[in-house]
Parts: C-alpha cells; sequence; structure tokens
C-alpha cells in the first residue's frame, strides 16, 4: 500500500470561518510557515454573523482592514424598545443610543460575514512577500480539505524545535464538500444552524471504498481547531474536551430579506416584545437589508427541536404577528434559517499549548447580542501573536498558557451574559408588578444598557500573569469596578496614579495627538498597528522644561542600552510596515519587537526633535535616515481641535506615566516616569521576552 506523502509546517489551522482567518491573518503578518484548510468548497456568500462590535472594528482596523467594514457596513446608532400597552398593543417605549459615546471611534456595525471573509483574504495575500517566510508562497486557504486524525507526541511538548502534532488531511471533491441543502430553494442556513448534526461523517462516507482517495501527513508544531460548533478537533482531543452546558426551549428563526413594512422604525435596531406571540429583534442592514430574530413560540419544545420541521413561511408568519398591527412583507429573501438557544463552553481551550480550540470550537451560545464571531475573532486575535512570537522564539513558551487564562475568562462571562440575556428577551412580558412569571420591561432594558461595556468588546480585562502585571491592590479593586467598569473609582484613582484611565489587562484606549514632525493629528490607535510589536509610550510630560526633559532623555539611555539593546527583532510584512518589506524602503536591520514611542504635553512649537530628544525617540536607520513618526504632543491640532490624551489617559502631567501595550493592544504594565520605577519595566520585559 502506497504511504501517504509527509510535509511539517510550523502552523496548521483547521477551519476557515472568522476564527481561522483571524489566525492566519496573524501568521501572514508575522511570516510563519502556515496551512489553512477547510471543509467547505467556498467562503460564507450570504446569513450567518453580521453584527461587528466596535472592539472587533479597532482591531480590524489594526490590520488595515476596519475602514473597509465601517464603509460598506451599516452603523447601528440607537435603538427602540417597543412593548404591549395597557390593551396589549406593541408601542414604543423608549430609544436610547445603541453603544456609550467617546469610548471607541467605531460604534456598533452590521455588514454579513461573507464580505468580512473577503477582506481577511485580501489583508493575508497583501502580507507578502515576507521576508521571514522563505517560501515566497502566500497563505492561501486550502479548501475541500478535512483532518481524519490527530496524535500529539506530549513527550517532545516542550522541545522548542519539535514539530509533535501528527494530522491526517483527507482531500474531497466537490460533490463530497457541497452540504445538502435538504429543505427549501431559498439561500437556508439551517443546515449550519445548531439545529442540524455534524456533515464530517456524511462527508467522509462518501469517499468510503474509493480507489483514488488522496491524504497527506502533516506533522505541526501547533494546530489551532478553528472548526466551528461542531469541532472535529475538540473531539479529536477526547472526552476532557467535551464542551459543558445547557439547551433551553427557546426556538428563533432568523430572516435577512428587503421588508415592505409600515412599522415605523424598520430601519432602527428594535427590541420588540409582543403581549403573547414572543418577541423580534430588527437589525437594519446594509443595502436595505434587514435582519429579523423571531421568536418562535409555536415550535414545540420539551428536548431538541427537528429542523425538519421549521420552514421559512413559519418564521414570517411568527414575525407578522410579533409585529402586528404594523403591516409586514417581502419579495426578497436573502437567507433564513433557525436555532434554539443554549450555552455552552468548553472545559479545556488547550492540549499541552500545542493544539488549541479557538470560536465557536470551544463556547457557542444564542447570536442575537452579536457576539459569537467578534468573541471567535478575538480569541484568535489574543492567540495568533503569542503563538507566532513563540515559533519566531522571541517568546518563551510559557506565555502560551496565558491563552487558556484570558480567553476562558471571557467565554464564560459571555456565557453567563447570553444566559441572562436571553432569557429576558425570550420571555413574557410582565402583564402588572404582580405578574411573577412575565419580564419586568424595565429590567430588560436596564440589562440591555448595562450589557454594553461587555458587548461591544471593550470591557475585556484579562487576569494578572506575566503578560498583564496588575498591582495588588488594584486587583482588589478589579471586582467592585466590574459593575462599572468605565466609571471612574476615587479609590482606583488614588492608587493608580500613573495613568488612572489605562487598566492593565484592558485595551489601550485611544486619543488624539498632534504629530510632533509635521503637525498632523492622529488616533495612538493608529501608530499601533498588529504588527507583533510591543509598544512602550513614555508619557513625558512638559519636555519644555528641563527637569522633564532630562528625565526623559534619561530613560532613553536607559532603554537603549537595557531593554532595547537585550529585545530580539523581528522581520515585518510590507503590509503591517510598509517601511520594512519593498527593497527600496527596507530598514537596514529589523527593528526591535519593543517599539519606543513619546507623546508629551509641552507646546509642540517648543520642542525641536531631533535636538532636543534621545535617539531611541527617534531612531536613526543608515538607509532611510531617522524615524520622524514616534513622538507627538497631547494639543491643539490646526484643524481637529485638542484631544486631551493625558485627561483621557489620566496622566499627570507633573509626573507623567510609562505604558506597556501588548501586540494585540492591551495594556501590560503600567508604571511612573520616575528611575525607580525603570528596573519594573525591565523586569516586566524579562518574563515576556527571550532577552539577550
Ligand atoms: P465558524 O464560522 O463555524 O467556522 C468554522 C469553519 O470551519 C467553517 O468554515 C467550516 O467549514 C470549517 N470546518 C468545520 N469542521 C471542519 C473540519 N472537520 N475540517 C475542516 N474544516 C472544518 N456572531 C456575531 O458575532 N455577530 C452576529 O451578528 C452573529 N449572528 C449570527 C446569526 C446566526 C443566524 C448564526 C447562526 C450565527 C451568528 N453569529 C453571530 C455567530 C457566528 O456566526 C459564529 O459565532 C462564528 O461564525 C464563529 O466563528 P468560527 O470561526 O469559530 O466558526
Amino acid at each position: 500500500m502506497a504511504t501517504n506523502p509527509t510535509s511539517e509546517v510550523d502552523v496548521l489551522i483547521i477551519g476557515a470561518g472568522p476564527a481561522g482567518l483571524m489566525m492566519a491573518l496573524w501568521m501572514s503578518r508575522l511570516g510563519i510557515k502556515t496551512r489553512i484548510v477547510d471543509k467547505r468548497t467556498d467562503k460564507v456568500f450570504s446569513g450567518q454573523a453580521d453584527g461587528f462590535q466596535s472592539r472587533t472594528l479597532e482591531i480590524l482596523d489594526s490590520f488595515g482592514i476596519g475602514e473597509r467594514v465601517w464603509k460598506e457596513s451599516n452603523h447601528l446608532i440607537e435603538v427602540s424598545f417597543w412593548n404591549p400597552d395597557s390593551n396589549g398593543t406593541i408601542k414604543r417605549n423608549r430609544r436610547a443610543p445603541d453603544n456609550i459615546s467617546g469610548l471607541s471611534r467605531f460604534t456598533e456595525a452590521v455588514l454579513h460575514q461573507g464580505r468580512m471573509e473577503a477582506f481577511f483574504l485580501d489583508a493575508i495575500a497583501a502580507s507578502y512577500p515576507h521576508p521571514a517566510d522563505p517560501s515566497g508562497n502566500p497563505l492561501k486557504v486550502e479548501r475541500m480539505v478535512l483532518p481524519t486524525s490527530l496524535e500529539v507526541d506530549e513527550a517532545a511538548a516542550e522541545d522548542d524545535d519539535a514539530h509533535p502534532i501528527t494530522v491526517t488531511l483527507r482531500h474531497l471533491t466537490e460533490e463530497e464538500a457541497t452540504p445538502t441543502q435538504k429543505l427549501s430553494n431559498l439561500s437556508d442556513g439551517l443546515f449550519r444552524s445548531n439545529l442540524a448534526g455534524d456533515d464530517v461523517g456524511e462527508m467522509l462516507a462518501q469517499s468510503k471504498g474509493r480507489a483514488d482517495v488522496r491524504e497527506e501527513v502533516v506533522k505541526a508544531k501547533y494546530v489551532v481547531g478553528c472548526d466551528g460548533a461542531h469541532s472535529w478537533t475538540r473531539k479529536a482531543l477526547g472526552p476532557k474536551y467535551e464542551m459543558k452546558g445547557e439547551m433551553t426551549d427557546f426556538v428563533w428563526g432568523v430572516m435577512d430579506i428587503v421588508p415592505i413594512t409600515d412599522f415605523p422604525d424598520v430601519r432602527t435596531r428594535c427590541m420588540i416584545h409582543s403581549a403573547s406571540n414572543g418577541s423580534l429583534m430588527i437589525i437594519p442592514r446594509e443595502n436595505r437589508l434587514v435582519r429579523l430574530y423571531i421568536q418562535l413560540t409555536e415550535v414545540s419544545t420539551g428536548g431538541r427541536v427537528d429542523r425538519s420541521t421549521i420552514t421559512h413561511e413559519m418564521i414570517f408568519k411568527a414575525a407578522q404577528k410579533i409585529i402586528a398591527p404594523y403591516k409586514l412583507e417581502y419579495h426578497y429573501c436573502d437567507w433564513w434559517t433557525a436555532y434554539q438557544i443554549g450555552q455552552r463552553v468548553g472545559q479545556h481551550f488547550t492540549k499541552c499549548d500545542r493544539v488549541f480550540l479557538a470560536g465557536d470550537a470551544v463556547h457557542t451560545h444564542s447570536p442575537k447580542a452579536g457576539q459569537g464571531m467578534n468573541v471567535s475573532m478575538s480569541d484568535a486575535y489574543n492567540l495568533g501573536w503569542k503563538i507566532g512570537l513563540v515559533t519566531k522564539k522571541i517568546m518563551p513558551r510559557k506565555i502560551l498558557s496565558t491563552y487558556e487564562l484570558e480567553r476562558k475568562q471571557i467565554a464564560n462571562e459571555l456565557i453567563e451574559f447570553d444566559h441572562k440575556f436571553s432569557r429576558l428577551f425570550s420571555g413574557r412580558p410582565q402583564k402588572d408588578i404582580l405578574d411573577e412569571t412575565g419580564v419586568s420591561m424595565d429590567e430588560f432594558s436596564k440589562a440591555f444598557n448595562m450589557s454594553h461595556m461587555f458587548t461591544s468588546g471593550l470591557g475585556v480585562n484579562y487576569s494578572p500573569s506575566a503578560l498583564v502585571s496588575k498591582p495588588p491592590e488594584h486587583a482588589l479593586l478589579l471586582e467592585s469596578e466590574k459593575e462599572a467598569q468605565h466609571e471612574e473609582s476615587p479609590v482606583a484613582k488614588s492608587k493608580l496614579s500613573a495613568a488612572t484611565h489605562c487598566k492593565p489587562g484592558m485595551r489601550f484606549p485611544s486619543y488624539q495627538v498632534v504629530e510632533q514632525c509635521d503637525a498632523r493629528p492622529w488616533t495612538l490607535h493608529h501608530k499601533m498597528p498588529s504588527d507583533g510589536r510591543f509598544r512602550l509610550w513614555v508619557f513625558g510630560g512638559d519636555i519644555s522644561q528641563p527637569a522633564a526633559r532630562d528625565r526623559v532623555n534619561a530613560l532613553g539611555a536607559r532603554l537603549e542600552k537595557g531593554v532595547l539593546a537585550r529585545a530580539p527583532r523581528i522581520e515585518m510584512s510590507p503590509a503591517a510596515n510598509p517601511f520594512a518589506g519593498t527593497a527600496r524602503f527596507r530598514l537596514n536591520r529589523p527593528p526591535s519587537v519593543v517599539d519606543v514611542m513619546l507623546v508629551h504635553c509641552a507646546p509642540r512649537g517648543e520642542v525641536e526633535l531631533l535636538r532636543d530628544l534621545h535617539e531611541v525617540y527617534h531612531p536613526f536607520d543608515a538607509k532611510l535616515g531617522w524615524d520622524y513618526d514616534k513622538v507627538f504632543a497631547d494639543g491643539e491640532s490646526y484643524h481637529e481641535g485638542h484631544g486631551r490624551a493625558y485627561e483621557g489617559y489620566g496622566i499627570d502631567p507633573e509626573k507623567g506615566a510609562v505604558v506597556v501595550v501588548r501586540p494585540d493592544g492591551y495594556v501590560g504594565l503600567v508604571t511612573e516616569l520616575g528611575e525607580e520605577n525603570w528596573g519594573e519595566i525591565e523586569k516586566w520585559f524579562e518574563g515576556v521576552l527571550r532577552m539577550a
């Protein structure tokens, strides 16, 4: 019998949905030898996820694709709550903003998943040629390929150079890889809903007995299972990896239609609770489309729902009943599906920090709060740079344990949130205060408002680890702060005096500053592309004053001899840094993985970049000269006002601060600027990087 061909790869990604593509994008930007396989014949073309939360848009923007989503998507600015009046007729009860203002430059936006997948594929292609990837082959999704076996050599797990995972891959024919659309000739998504079983068995069965089945063996350093709710990878890891949770009796239908209706708020996000016909959520989409989430109160429950009993006519009738007395019709339906609400989360997210699970493969819940795709991409965003920098031997392997620590916490918070939110939304509205089984509409709208910090993704707060240094008093404060994450606690303010609004474990906020060299206003996130580098932000205070300037320059000298001399360098993709890639503009040698930036609050005109500041703030390259893109003033811009960054970050201009930000934009360390704190900065990097 012929043996299967064998090859080696650093990272094998199984599944090319939102999580898999985010993982692949990181790998392409970091130049890691990677393969990504998917059992499907193509990307998603309609339906599925459509909601992009503020944090996700910030992340996409750090890869250069946020603007594309932002331009094509519909922006959700307002939400209307419709409840039954005393006669049981639905009435608009209240309007409210859909987001908390001032936290992010992005609000929630909607665009279908397929567009976003296309942007990812473009961004991956743009990462090449990559100086760190000698193969010269751009990473491409290999479709109609699925794994049939996976083994981990646990004894070799801690060997940096080993490829301890062996995976057999099967190449499918188009026929084998196409799921059967059993139920209608409309574009339905039931075959991917949680009412459907896994189709891998069906796919493999078709090739049984065929002589020309093509298989290969891949030996990988890391495998990431991004293969969705029915995850083959999770099952291959054994029963310990089963997801735990529960299924409810609530069944919901979803339709993407162009509605013809006299309902006045159809272009606003709406939460409608009818008196006795169930609930409806309206999400206005791009191109006149509207997504309806429709509760199916008449579908019999009490266990698993038989998906063959669900039709789009039945779902639409349910929507018409809920929205009555308003009329609702349509001529065009883009997609529809149904699902049963349930919340499940994996017990383990990794085996030996070699095989990882991300996205729906390790947590599932109801889609109405628009979280699944966002949290799935965020899992991969958290993991990608860690695997990349470990593979490049820039970070030690122990950092990989922070993936499960950080993302399991978020998955549990998501499940808890979804459990509460979906029950409040699926419950019958309370008739009066004596109606104990009904849901109070006040409670629902309060829960909705409270949920913004979580649903926007901006409230993520990772636990202490080598990557997140929280002072002990800060860790204690977090519990009380969970309730009002962005509110300023006076105790926190006094203890975290260096930068009270920059919290270790949370994402680094973004404020406008003015570039020292040319007066252009920038929001700081724009200076932090996802290129694998750590940012060390020096908030130097008023450096027109000699004492403050001397302090900033003394720190510069210390960084030059210490952290910057010892930290590894990193080769970057042309897409991550336009000066790193093309032959004409390639830096003489790759930059340090630690990128030092300065924000001062002196009058801009009183600072001369080259004359006044240490060279770490304007490094010199033999071919390209000085880098002018590292020093910014917190001041008035000519056309776009004053960003008040020091105020925003909670930094006292007299004291200044140093904030270390991880490659994924989360704050790792906040400390004061004084000499007595410099050792802390060095210690933090020693715990995270393989220093010379
Ligand atoms: P998936 O998107 O499921 O991708 C998994 C990929 O792996 C697929 O391409 C699949 O073909 C492939 N695969 C599976 N098994 C194998 C195998 N054995 N071998 C090879 N490849 C395999 N989320 C939001 O954030 N916002 C929303 O508004 C939203 N709305 C939703 C509406 C509906 C109706 C539904 C059903 C879901 C919605 N979600 C939403 C959830 C969202 O779609 C998922 O959470 C998200 O797609 C998960 O991404 P993923 O990459 O983890 O998995």
